[in-house]
């Protein structure tokens, strides 16, 4: 995709998001635009730069360090948004501002050991399986709380909140009844005590019903960079 038609797509992006902010009575900028540079070359990155993008989301350890070190230069937040298996944690330690998908104690523990000395904690969040049998990623809900008051004792990180990736399901009433369970969840930890900002939710098909249920941060790919390119 060349310069102008990235820069167009995240005006339109920039657009619904804020469509949705005031549809749902969300205050104007309340909610974030992760780009989800997965499977795009560098040059996509710096173009979506130029237009004022800041935080860019990556699933493959490899291919991002790649691009990190190519970006090495730029104001960019790097967000891990893809499964995290326990060879992937020491690079999203090092190399990452945030992990959205600890959804055990196990990876949360190993990302706070291996957080370099000298960094802040890494950001994280709480992936919660909301579609039940449907998904298998994500932590079930029942398990969440215990999760999170464990996570926010770990040094190395910080707790910031939940995400999820819901089965795809139809219709839009459909997609707030999966989201509206995330910010239940969301709502009670902050009730008890927990320092939350953040729920990661919606995606380039999905955004509106989550802003709906109170996203703060939308991950959006195809939206803004077009069809997946194929990964090899
Ligand atoms: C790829 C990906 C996205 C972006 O999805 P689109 O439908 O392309 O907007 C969002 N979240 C996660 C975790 C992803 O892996």
């Amino acid at each position: 995709m060349d310069m102008h038609n990235i820069q167009e797509s995240l005006t339109g992006i920039r657009g619904r998001i804020a469509t949705a902010e005031a549809r749902y009575q969300r205050p104007a900028g309340s909610v974030r635009l992760l780009a989800v540079s997965k499977t795009r070359p560098p040059e996509d990155i710096r173009n979506a730069y130029g237009a004022g993008q800041r935080l860019f989301g990556e699933s493959y350890v490899q291919e991002a360090i790649d691009k990190i070190a190519t970006l090495g230069g730029l104001d960019i937040e790097w967000h891990f948004v893809g499964p995290l298996q326990s060879n992937k944690t020491r690079a999203v330690a090092r190399h990452f501002d945030w992990a959205h998908s600890v959804d055990r104690l196990k990876p949360a523990r190993r990302l706070s050991e291996q957080r370099p000395e000298g960094k802040t904690p890494l950001n994280v969040c709480i992936q919660v399986n909301v579609s039940g049998e449907e998904s298998k990623s994500g932590a079930a809900p029942a398990a969440v709380e215990g999760l999170a008051f464990a996570v926010h004792e770990l040094p190395g990180v910080r707790l910031r909140g939940l995400m999820c990736i819901p089965a795809r399901s139809g219709g839009f009433d459909r997609q707030r009844v999966s989201f509206r369970i995330l910010e239940d969840i969301y709502t009670r930890l902050r009730g008890r005590g927990l320092p939350l900002d953040t729920l990661s939710a919606g995606m380039t098909g999905d955004l509106e019903a989550a802003i709906a249920e109170g996203s703060t941060m939308v991950r959006v790919g195809t939206g803004i960079f077009g069809p997946r390119i194929k990964k090899r």
